[in-house]
């Protein structure tokens, strides 16, 4: 086909995007053509603008997207044209050790992709200007088609809005998913250091989980408002007190059962490892930059039984759970509308990444009309 479509495109660090006319291939064996009708911007768009997480450039942004398959390459099986589906930007290629073990979002082959900027099987598919440009982690959604491997889109019903379904591609499956793999137990107290895109999720999953308790803590008053309406019981501004002093406080100075960090900052996975009590749990969410350290207490992780773990992209496997989160949105026990604040067209994504530089609340989201 060698289409022109348009895609916003990270021409090099600290660079404004472009939306520019590019070329896309059709699709090969195994590979899906999406129509992208909604995709949402997630701090690691931003983080890949700024370099802060190097992926190679240029760059088509974007992977937390939804759309409509139009076309399918020869030996596809797990979609056809007209399927409503969200991309995964973790296409688990279920030969590696890790996805045998169990622990799929450590995929190694997916991995290695996203670090290239490529698909799964290392193609690349979109040309700007003649020469192939990368795609953010196996996806690029950021464009009016992405051609992605076809461990990369999951179908979901035609009655989810594209908006909604788009956010379950990043922010609620790395939220939600977090909160559901994390050792919280009916009736726990949780806390959600930042509550953004994923750390809303991570609120939303602690009270499906059935945590009595769900403090939270942000700068922006937009977000706390947001959190307190998707379950936190309590929310603080940590510019305007001390976060631990006040988490201790509410904890009769036990400290919390669970506690995530989803910022992606040293500091605040230090305050998430501190805040919880003895034998607690602390779960970093949020990416940090790849040469970030983090300092830690080093009589507490013995002498208190503290875990400090990680969660990536919510141990989630997309085909098995983007199925289990649409069940509870139909049902009205997942929320997604209220996590979008803003809609933009193609044209206004660095409106949309600016909204996440400038720490506005909840998710801008790009939508196809
Ligand atoms: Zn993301
Ligand atoms: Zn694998």
């Amino acid at each position: 086909m060698d289409s022109r479509i348009r895609a916003a495109i990270l021409p090099d660090y600290n660079e404004s995007v472009r939306v520019s006319a590019v070329t896309i291939d059709d699709p090969g064996p195994g590979e899906v053509l999406v129509e992208m009708r909604a995709s949402g911007v997630c701090r690691s768009d931003w983080h890949a603008v700024t370099g802060h997480l190097p992926l190679p450039v240029p760059l088509v942004l974007g992977h937390e997207g939804a759309g409509i398959v139009r076309a399918v390459g020869p030996a596809v099986t797990r979609v056809s044209p007209q399927d409503h589906v969200v991309l995964s930007w973790i296409p688990q290629c279920g030969a590696c050790r890790w996805c045998l073990d169990g622990q799929p979002e450590l995929c190694e082959r997916a991995n290695d992709a996203a670090v290239n900027g490529t698909l799964l099987s290392g193609a690349q598919h979109v040309r700007w200007n003649g020469e192939p440009v990368h795609t953010f982690s196996t996806t690029g959604t950021l464009a009016d088609y992405a051609l992605v491997s076809e461990e990369s889109v999951v179908p979901i019903p035609k009655s989810l809005p594209f908006d909604q379904a788009a956010l379950l591609g990043c922010a609620v499956l790395t939220g939600v998913g977090a909160a559901f793999h994390a050792p919280i137990r009916p009736g726990d107290t949780v806390l959600v250091i930042g509550t953004g895109g994923v750390g809303l999720n991570i609120v939303q999953g602690a009270r499906i989980r059935g945590a009595g308790r769900i403090l939270a803590i942000d700068p922006s008053a937009a977000n706390r408002q947001l959190a307190r309406a998707l379950g936190a019981t309590w929310a603080i501004d940590p510019t305007a007190e001390d976060p631990l002093a006040a988490v201790l406080d509410a904890t009769r100075d036990e400290g919390v059962d669970v506690a995530f960090e989803a910022v992606g900052q040293p500091d605040l996975m230090a305050l998430a490892f501190n805040a919880v009590r003895r034998g607690g749990t602390a779960v970093a969410v949020g990416v940090p930059l790849p040469n970030a350290s983090v300092t830690l207490n080093a009589f507490a992780v013995v002498s208190q039984e503290k875990t400090l773990t990680g969660s990536w992209y919510g141990q989630s496997y997309p085909p098995r759970d983007i199925p289990r989160l649409v069940t509870l949105w139909n049902e009205g026990t997942l929320k997604l509308a209220p996590l979008i604040q803003r809609r933009y067209s193609l044209d206004g994504v660095n409106d949309a990444l600016q909204d996440i530089a400038s720490g506005r609340g909840g998710r801008s989201v790009i939508v196809w009309q």
